[in-house]
Formats: structure tokens, sequence, C-alpha cells
């Protein structure tokens, strides 16, 4: 009955073979079959049309983790929706934006911010707390059996916002075939079965949670230690009875600094896979050290599901990405023609991953997403002789902390307005432990105090900047462009 809805065919392949295995041990709370894991997907799907969603409607989403959150999403796509995850520290006015560009037939918030996100839209506004309970619980239908809604390869399943450089977020139109390749090849590449048992502490509200950790999961009929966010404890106490783990290279900085983290405790795991923004090589020789095990890194990003991996047996190489995944086709260029081996260059991607383009942005995504099917990335990178591809930057400065990222005109247009402002820069160094940290230089008749406090309710915590220093002038080139690798290296020792 779920083979109609392409993703959902897939997704609920193991809920039919093996619905009494556990898809979700939860610390605390009962376990998860995956009966009953789709059984509350129908539920939630069978809630949804009762709302008026029709195929192609949009779900927008902002909701703290939990099983429930899960199952809306499986829910949307079910009932053919399109699925809009939002990030849980985007402010009311972020929201207002989303809301407003993607035009949802429903939004889903946390019951504390109800007051606020109703007005934001003409959308049914309905909650869901972390705990599983929420107005939107209360509309479920106590008999499941809900037809899913047929949708093909080419269907969107999902938008996902990535804040865009000018400081407008693009929408990232992703199809059912676009998630349900990438997650078929990555079980196989990464060799995830029945057997695996993944720990599970990344938000789902990024792809890499919903869906590289998510997907790859149930596409495997694998189990998960779900866990609501991440928690050294947590984790540590997972370790010894998982077998996986995927996370941000914070996630793996954070694991070292505590000394229950020996060779012994994780000798059940057979991988770790580490991505969305780059891992010092240190830390990948303290993992290797601490551990016994090679963290495995990839590469990805939101309009192209996963693009480069290292390779579960092969050479996994620290500091690299490792080379294409298998049916994604990666080429470096510069000045419009392919780089030589060693030499920097964009990555640009081509394969059955990559996004539909961006929500009512023709414009935009025609400038990224050729006609001939290959995506600008907009990540410089060079690949060896062997094959593999190592990441030196990213073309426009974006800013990646604590494995989110933070777009600095976005905040600079915030500090900008601010009273006594001329001018700022938001730039991005080295910070011990989200990777790095925002740094503000602001010219004007201002304090760094007043900037800090002005942007504590303009924008999300992740993107404050973590130090604001008032200074007499930009450095400028020739040209009037403000220098911001001069600025990067200037402040480069702010976090020690
Ligand atoms: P997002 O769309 O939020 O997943 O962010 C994607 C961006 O994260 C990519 O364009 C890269 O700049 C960066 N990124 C992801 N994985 C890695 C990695 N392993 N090393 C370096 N940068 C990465």
């Amino acid at each position: 009955m779920y083979q109609e809805n392409h993703l959902c065919g897939l997704l609920a392949r193991h809920a039919v073979l093996t619905p009494d295995h556990v898809f979700a041990y939860r610390p605390g709370l009962p376990n998860v079959t995956y009966q009953a894991l789709f059984d509350g997907a129908e539920q939630m799907a069978a809630a949804l049309v009762a709302q008026g969603v029709q195929p192609g409607d949009r779900v927008a989403v902002q909701v703290d983790k939990s099983i429930e959150a899960i199952q809306l999403y499986i829910g949307t796509v079910l009932a053919g929706g399109v699925f809009l995850p939002l990030n849980t520290a985007y402010t009311g006015p972020e929201v207002a934006y989303f809301l407003g560009d993607a035009t949802p037939r429903v939004v889903v918030c946390d019951p504390a911010r109800e007051a606020e996100i109703a007005p934001l839209s003409s959308a049914r506004c309905l909650t869901l707390g972390g705990d599983g309970t929420g107005t939107l619980i209360d509309l479920l239908p106590v008999d499941p059996g809900f037809a899913a809604v047929p949708r093909g390869d080419d269907d969107l399943a999902a938008i996902l916002y990535t804040s865009g450089t000018t400081g407008r977020s693009k929408g990232a139109m992703l199809s059912h075939g676009n998630l349900a390749s990438n997650s078929d090849m990555l079980r196989d590449y990464w060799r995830f079965t029945r057997e695996d048992v993944l720990i599970h502490a990344l938000p789902i509200f990024h792809t890499h949670g919903l869906f590289v950790a998510t997907n790859v999961a149930l596409f495997a009929g694998a189990s998960t230690v779900f866990l609501p966010k991440f928690d050294p404890d947590a984790i540590i106490a997972a370790m010894a009875s998982s077998t996986a783990m995927m996370g941000v290279p914070t996630f793996y900085t954070r694991l070292l600094a505590d000394d229950r983290l020996t060779p012994e405790l994780a000798a059940n795991m057979r991988l770790f896979i580490s991505g969305s923004a780059p891992m010092l090589v240190d830390t990948h020789e303290q993992w290797l050290a601490r551990t016994g095990h090679r963290v495995l890194e990839r590469y990805g990003m939101t309009e192209t599901n996963m693009s480069c991996s290292n390779p579960y047996d092969g050479e996994r190489r620290m500091g690299t990405v490792g080379f294409p995944l298998p049916g994604v086709e990666l080429r470096i260029m510069e000045g419009g023609a392919e780089v030589a081996t060693g030499e920097i260059g964009v990555i640009e991607v081509r394969g059955p991953n990559v996004f539909q383009g961006y929500w009512q942005m023709p414009e935009k995504t025609a400038e990224e997403l050729g006609a001939d099917g290959w995506f600008i990335t907009g990540d410089l990178a060079t690949r060896d002789a062997e094959g593999y591809v190592t990441i030196v930057g990213r073309a426009k400065d974006l800013i990646i902390s604590g494995g989110f990222n933070v777009y600095p005109k976005e905040i600079e247009e915030v500090i900008d307005d601010l009273p006594g402002v001329v001018e700022s820069a938001v730039i991005g160094v080295p910070h011990p432990d989200f990777g790095e940290g925002v740094v503000a230089v602001v010219v004007g008749d201002t304090t760094a105090e007043a900037v800090s406090a002005a942007l504590s309710d303009r924008v999300a915590k992740f993107k404050q900047p973590k130090r604001v220093v008032v200074v007499a002038e930009l450095p400028r080139n020739t040209m009037g462009k403000v220098q911001k690798k001069a600025l990067r290296e200037e402040y480069s020792a702010v976090f020690g």
C-alpha cells in the first residue's frame, strides 16, 4: 500500500518486512518499532489531509526533535505533501519570511510559540511539542489505515531553505527521486543493514539528520538510538551497544574532551561518519588514537544530498572528502574549464542527487543549475592524482559554526540597520568548539555591547556573533571591496 508513493514505498519497506524490529531506542522512553513508526505516520497523513493538505502542498514544521516529528515528516510525504522543516532557532521574523515565501497549507510549531507563529500566515497552525503532545496529536484519527497518495520520482518531497548569500533564503526543492536515490546508494556504500544501531543525535530540520541519518537508517531497516539533541553523556551511554554514528565535526571534538572515550567503549562500533563542515586532520588523528577507528568523512549539501565520500574499505584519507559517490558526476571548474590535477576550482555536481531548483526563483536556479544538469556548488576544491577530493574553502565566505551555515551578508544587513552603525563585515574565524565562530567588525558610533544586545532577538542564536569589535574603518582594495581575507587573518586568534 506504500509502493504507489515513490519515497514512502522505500522508507516503509522494512515496516512491511520486519514490523516488530525496533526503529528507535529512546533513553527513558519506550522503544518504537517500525510498525508503530508507520502507524503513527499514517495517522499524521490522515490528519493532514483532513486539514486540507493536497498533493504538492507544503507543510512547514518548526518543532523540537521527537519521534512524532519524524512521523510528521513521513506522514507529509505519504499524503503527497512537501515537507518544509525549519531550524528551531529561527525567530518570528525569520519564520514569517519562510511562510510568506513557501505559502504552506499547514504550519506546525512548538506549543509555546503558537501565539507568535499562528498570526504570521494564513496557514492552519497546529502544535507539536518535544514531548509528543499538541493540537496536531489531538487531531490524529484512532485508526491509521491511510492509503499512500501516489507520487513519482519527479514529484517534490521536501523544500529545505538554505540561507542565501544575498541575505535572502532560498528554498531547495528536493524530489522523491533525489532523496530516494541518494539513500539507496548511501545504504550500500556505507554497508548499513538491519543489524545496525545508529546513534542519531543530529537535528532533523537539516539534510544531515533528516535525510542522511533518518532515511539511510529506514532504507536499511536499521535501529537508531534516537536522542533529542547532542548530549555527550547519552552518546557515551549508547556507544557500547551501537554500531554507527553520524555527526558534525563538533560532535567529535566534544566527545574527544571526555575521558570515557576509549577503544573499549567503541569496540562494538563499525563506523563513524562526519560531514557538514570540514574536520581538522588533528581531530581525525585524535579520534583514531582514542578509539581505534578512522572517521569516514563525506561531503554534501542541501541542494545535492551527498556527493562525495571516503571509501568504506579503501584508504580513508584525512583532510579529504574522498571520491564522488556512485552515480554522482563531479568536476572542478575554473573559468569555464576543468582544472588540472591538484589545481583549485569550484565543484560542480550532476546526478540523480541534484535538486530541482530553488522554490520560485527561476533566475537564481538558472545561475547555479545548468540546463545540462551541472550544479555549481560554490565550494572550492582540488582533486589529486588518485582522485581524492579536498575542500579548500567556500567561494562565497559562508561561515559554518557548529555545523550550521551562517551567511555574513544576512547578519551585516541587520547590523548596518542599527543606530549609529556605518557599515560592518561579518567573518568566520577558527573556533575550538564550533569549527568557526562568527565575528562582527563594525564601523560607527556604537559599542560591541549595543550591537550584541540588538542582535539577540533579531537573528537565531547560532548566527549571532560570538565577538563584536568596533573599528575606525574596514580594509578595502582598490576596487573598494572590503578585504575579508585580511580581517580573517587579523582576528584569527580571538577564540584562542
Ligand atoms: P548544507 O547545505 O547546510 O549541508 O551545507 C553545505 C556546505 O557545507 C557545503 O557546500 C560545504 O561548503 C560544507 N561541507 C559539507 N561537508 C563538508 C566537508 N566534509 N568538508 C568541508 N566542507 C563541507
